[in-house]
């Protein structure tokens, strides 16, 4: 059996827990390796490690470190076929989507490549007679980074790399269910160039970042997760004194209003609602209907079901791969009997669903529900499945207020021709990332990505231009060249002339 160690010092470190967790493959149900699960000593080594890199790491030069990530962005974009298989296996995903995953990777670490550009200070001359003042952005420390199942490779990819240029060191932990990408990530860094200690990963669960978060060494913490668990991390890192950034789930809904293509609107609601299984943050999962929009986007998206192919990852054919786990289908397939008991009308049904060779594989098929109210569970929580559901309102302005009053706000998207609807939308939305007529708005790496409302904590969003800042702190200098006026002491404060 596999056994996925920690990666501390440039090596698979086996460590002293003797705790141990399980990883599957979600398409067969069976257990492929044994993941080490760290307890509070791992931590320690791993984040001592980091803490003495740091000495070093912080003064190499921009170019020392550019130069890593250039070499680190072709041994990934080299192998991405093989990252991709990885993922596959432990997470279910089909190939084509693991691929996508590694190239919105990919994308970061081009971003992080840019670094002696993105640490440009600013400079201001003469702000008083002989007086120059000059902001520089200098790295933090030692980083944590703690990341979910759904995206293994790259949401720490939206963290290391640029908290790495940025002259940080970095300890991931990843998430026990899908954790071989991580300790690949870091292999690949070193044969990059990466100096010991640059990048270590700690394998584990609550036991590991619960110490990571009050270890004293630690200056931030960057979380993707659900909301519960985000929130904690938010509250007990800062209450430890660390910067954070915590971004949590979601309840992504789609409008669709009369005058859209529903062709598009369709292709987008299959696409966004069962991508991935629906496990994805920014999977859609709601689809408010204004005015008589319902009735002609349904049969399209029925249409559009009825042909999708369910499977194991791996084989080129699937388009929708398994869950993650038993657990997680048997819950996702709970909330669809809950949205029946609730009186919600279903129209397409996968909790049947058998996938031929794969019967102990994770599966649920697509599953559509109309006439959804509010009040319903179906709603108002994060199912994380392909679970669609549609609303039905009379007015735009209601569909807004909708989402307005939905605790989460990390995605969204309207589908319309008309542009003073559109604008309306993203005027008037309190949601971070908007769509439209693109129902999976997520930005490319040069913007950054964040929700608003339950769906982050903490003040900066992650990656591009917010992940530079999260990762520096500025400090400003005022300097007097030369000073040929010795104006004697004077206690008032400083004036400028
Ligand atoms: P999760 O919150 O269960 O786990 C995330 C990480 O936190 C894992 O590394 C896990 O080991 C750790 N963890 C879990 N429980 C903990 C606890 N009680 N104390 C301390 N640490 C704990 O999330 P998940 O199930 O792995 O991922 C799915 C969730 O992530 C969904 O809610 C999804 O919306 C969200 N997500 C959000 C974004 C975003 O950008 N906002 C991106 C991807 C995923």
């Amino acid at each position: 059996m596999k056994r996925i160690s920690h990666w501390i010092d440039n090596q698979p470190n086996d460590g002293t827990s003797q705790r141990t967790g399980v990883v599957f493959n979600p398409a067969t149900g069976l257990q492929t390796s044994e993941v080490l699960l760290a307890d509070t000593a791992d931590v320690d080594t791993a984040v001592a490690s980091a803490k003495t890199a740091f000495e070093s790491w912080r003064h190499s030069s921009l170019t020392t470190r550019q130069r890593l990530l250039f070499a680190f962005r072709e041994i990934v974009n080299e192998r991405k076929e093989e990252i991709a298989k990885l993922l596959t296996e432990e997470h279910g995903k089909t190939l084509a989507d693991a691929l996508g995953e590694v190239q919105r990777g990919l994308e970061v670490i081009e971003f992080a490549c840019g670094i002696p550009h993105l640490l440009k200070g600013e400079f201001s001359e003469q702000v008083s007679s002989g007086v120059d003042t000059y902001t520089i952005r200098q790295p933090i420390g030692v980083v944590a980074g703690i990341t979910p199942f759904n995206f293994p490779a790259m949401v720490p990819m939206w963290m290391y790399p640029i908290a790495i240029a940025c002259g940080n060191t970095f300890v991931l932990k990843p998430s026990e269910k899908d954790p071989s990408a991580a300790t690949i990530a870091a292999e690949y860094l070193a044969e990059a160039g990466a100096p010991a200690g640059v990048f270590n990963v700690v394998q584990g669960d609550k036991v590991a970042v619960n110490r990571l978060l009050e270890h004293p060494d630690i200056s931030a913490v960057s979380f993707v997760g659900s909301t519960p668990v985000a929130k904690h991390i938010h509250q007990t890192a800062s209450a430890n004194g660390k910067r954070v950034q915590a971004l949590g789930g979601a309840k992504n809904h789609m409008i669709v209003l009369p005058d859209a293509d529903m062709e598009l609107a369709a292709d987008a609601a299959v696409s966004a609602g069962y991508g991935s299984a629906g496990e994805r943050c920014m999977a859609i999962s709601v689809i408010v209907t204004v005015g008589d929009a319902a009735d002609r986007l349904i049969p399209k998206i029925r249409d559009r079901m009825s042909s999708l192919v369910v499977g194991d990852g791996m084989d080129p054919s699937s388009e929708m791969g398994p869950l993650i786990t038993r657990d997680h289908r048997d819950r996702v397939a709970g909330y669809v009997d809950t949205g029946i008991d609730e009186g919600a009308t279903i129209v397409e049904d996968g909790r049947s669903l058998i996938v031929s060779n794969r019967e102990d594989g994770f599966f649920l098929g697509a599953t559509l529900f109309d006439n959804v109210q509010p009040d319903m569970s179906i709603y108002r929580d994060e199912i994380f499945g392909p679970v669609l559901s549609i609303v039905r309102l009379d007015s735009y302005q209601d569909a807004i207020d909708l989402i307005n009053r939905n605790p989460y706000g990390n995605g969204t998207a309207v589908f319309t021709n008309d542009g003073g609807a559109a604008r309306k939308f993203q005027l008037e939305i309190e949601v971070g990332m908007v769509g439209i007529n693109v129902p999976i708005p997520v930005p490319l790496a040069f913007h950054s990505f964040g929700g608003w409302k339950d769906s982050i904590f903490g003040d900066h969003a992650i990656y591009g231009p917010e992940g530079i800042h999260f990762y520096t702190r500025p400090k400003v200098v005022i300097t007097r060249w030369p000073d040929p006026i010795h104006r004697g002491v004077d206690l008032g404060f400083p004036q400028h002339h």
